[in-house]
This record gives structure tokens, sequence and C-alpha cells, in this order.
């Protein structure tokens, strides 16, 4: 599939999208975003080129590869990518991208929305993921009785995340404070050196107040005083495991967006995975996946600087919300409606 808006009559910008369909739920709710994409094109000019970019186990069926060099090309070549979930060759996919294309920064937001059943209202927090190292570097060595892992931890990596997440906390309103988590307690060389360096970071942004915590910690005060937390930011893997976490507080995995942010080039997917159990039976939540459209057109506002993108992201949260508050909602929801219904009632309520 690779389509085009029709040319609006204004001269807004067009855009080259990239979009990875995936598998399980993936092309359900990559369907269901382009539906909410035509609204927002026929209501505010939003002018976006989406080429479709094969990728996933669907792909390596057909092709040979997880992620044909075509696919690559096409990627490198466009504004964003828009991901779906990939299955079981996540790792040939989206950890090759984020290494690749040095996406350092993952991005997960987790955030009551109205009429979602949420652990306790009010919470609005980010996790600030590192994503280029740490165990996910996969590398893994076998030897006679076992295997070892290597984790990598550097200060290059750790000051840019550290650096990102105070700068994430300046521009949000409300509690603006960073807590970095971490085991530095056991892992002294490599948490340790994570921590020490969000330490250092965060005296150069005196106005965002700083904490630390260990990850056993952190899971727990999730669950026991969620709304206590704004911005979180962590190494790789504790940010995968809290960031599920994170999600089953604000309503499940099918409401949680995220952002993979390089400095130049950004690949924006759900939080969940591809759902092989309901995948095929239209029922999949596609609001996760409305929310990281939100977070494309977000990151396309700030960096091409086009208020089209800007009322484009604030148009599609408001409309999911108006949505939420309706009893068109899918089974995770404890609705009845299908990923269909839902596309189309956020397409109206644009
Ligand atoms: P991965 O390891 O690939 O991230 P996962 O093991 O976290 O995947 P998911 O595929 O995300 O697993 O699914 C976990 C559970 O959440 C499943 O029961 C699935 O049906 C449910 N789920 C995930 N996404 C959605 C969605 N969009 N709508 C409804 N339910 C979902």
């Amino acid at each position: 599939m690779s389509r085009q808006q029709p040319r609006p009559k204004s001269r807004q910008k067009r855009y080259s999208i990239a979009l990875i369909e995936g598998d399980g739920v993936g092309p359900e709710i990559s369907k269901a975003s382009l539906v909410v994409l035509d609204a927002l094109h026929d209501k505010l000019g939003l002018n976006l080129s989406i080429k479709e970019s094969p990728a996933g186990d669907n792909c390596k069926r057909k092709t040979g590869f997880p992620l044909p060099e075509s696919s690559l090309k096409s990627i490198r070549e466009s504004d964003a990518c828009l991901k779906a979930p990939v299955g079981e060759t996540a790792a040939d996919v989206i950890v090759k991208l984020r290494q690749m294309l040095d996406l350092y920064a993952n991005v997960r937001p987790a955030k009551s929305l109205p009429n979602v059943p949420s652990l306790k209202p009010g919470i609005d927090m980010v996790i600030v993921r590192e994503n280029t190292e740490d165990l996910y570097k996969g590398q893994e060595f076998e030897f006679d009785g076992g295997v070892v892992a290597l984790r990598t931890i550097t200060k290059f990596a750790s000051e840019r995340i550290a650096e990102y997440a105070f700068q994430a906390a300046e521009q949000r309103a409300g509690a603006r404070k960073v807590v970095a988590v971490h085991k530095s307690n056991v892992l002294r060389k490599s948490d340790g050196l994570f921590a020490r360096v969000c330490r250092e970071v965060s005296k150069a942004h005196p106005k965002i107040s700083f904490s630390e915590m260990l990850v056993d910690a952190a899971a727990m005060n999730l669950i026991r005083d969620p709304v206590s937390f704004d911005v979180i930011v962590t190494t790789n893997l504790y940010g995968d495991i809290l960031s599920d976490e994170a999600a089953q507080l604000v309503g499940g995995l099918g409401m949680t967006p995220s952002a993979n942010i390089g400095k130049d080039f950004a690949l924006f997917e759900p939080v969940h995975g591809a759902a092989p159990d309901i995948a095929g039976k239209g029922v999949a939540n596609p609001v996760a996946m409305f929310l990281t459209v939100g977070m494309m057109l977000d990151w396309l506002a700030k960096t091409r600087k086009d208020g089209v993108c800007a009322a484009g992201a604030s148009a599609i949260r408001t409309a999911v919300s108006r949505v939420l508050e309706t009893s068109t909602r899918t089974p995770d929801l404890g609705g009845r409606a299908t990923t269909k219904q839902v596309a189309e009632a956020v397409a109206k309520a644009l």
C-alpha cells in the first residue's frame, strides 16, 4: 500500500511517512489510523504521503527478511516512521531500527483518560527510556553449560538520555520532577555510572527536582502512589518493563503510545505488542495507535514548526477523549465496539 492524500487547496507542506503495518493486530490498527488521518486531512488539510514499508513476521515469510533493504531505504527517505507492532521478529526490526537510526530516547507517556479504568485518577507521567544499549544490544554468548549476556552502559548514552529527560520535564506543566531509576546498590559499576551521570546532569537543571529510586522500589511505588511520578529516566531493560506496568495503571496496553526519538528522525509506535490472542477479530483497541499518531504530529509540529501538525495532534487527543466518554469502546475497556467503529467515531469527533 502506498497512498497519498489528495493535495489540499492550501499550500500545506506534504510529509512522507513510512508505515510499518506489522503483524497480529498491527494491520487492523494501522487501517484504523488511516481513517483518522483521512479525517484530519479533510478537516485541517494535513498532508501526508503514506508509504507502506513492510517489516516483521509476515514480511519475513514473504521475502525472507524481517527488515528488507527496500523498507529500510523508504524509512530513511521519509520524514518520520509510524510503526504498528511486529511479532516474533521484534528484535530484528524495532531493536535494530533503534540502533541503526540512533533513536536514543524512547518516550512513553502514561496518562489517565476520562472514563477509562485507571488505578487512580490524575496519573500523568512519562517514562524516558535509554534506547540503544544495556542488555538490548543483544550481546549474548554461549559457553559450555551456560550463556553470558553483556550489559553496556556508557557515559555518552547516559548523558544524552538524562539531558533529554530534564528537557522533557522543563517542557511539562505540573510537578516537573525527574526520578532516575536504577539498581546501583547491586550493579555498582553499570548502574552506578548511569546514576552518577543523572546526578551530574541534574545540576544543570536546578528548576527540576531530582531524586533516585531503585528499580524494585519504583515497580512497587508505581502501584502504591502512581500520581507522585512525573518524569522517570531509566536504562533500556528497566524502561521496557516499567512502561508496561505504567500502561496497566491507565487502562492497559491498548491505551499507551510511544516515540523513539533521534537527532533528526523519529519513529512512533504503540507500547503494546502484536497481541496474537485477539488478532484478526477486529476488536483491538486502536487508541494507543491514535495517540501514537498524535505524538508523531507533535514531533513534526516541533521539528518543522508546523501549526497544522500541532492542531492535528491536539484534535486527535480531544477526539479520543470525547469518544472515550461514550460507550463506543473496545472489549479491553469493557465495551463491545470494534476497532473500525472506534476509528469511525474518532474520525467523526474530529
Ligand atoms: P511484546 O513482548 O511484543 O511487547 P507483549 O508480550 O507485551 O508483547 P502484547 O502483544 O502487547 O504482549 O499483549 C499483551 C496483552 O495485552 C494481550 O492479552 C493482548 O491481547 C492485550 N493487548 C495488547 N494490545 C492490545 C490492544 N491494542 N487492544 C486490546 N488488547 C491489547
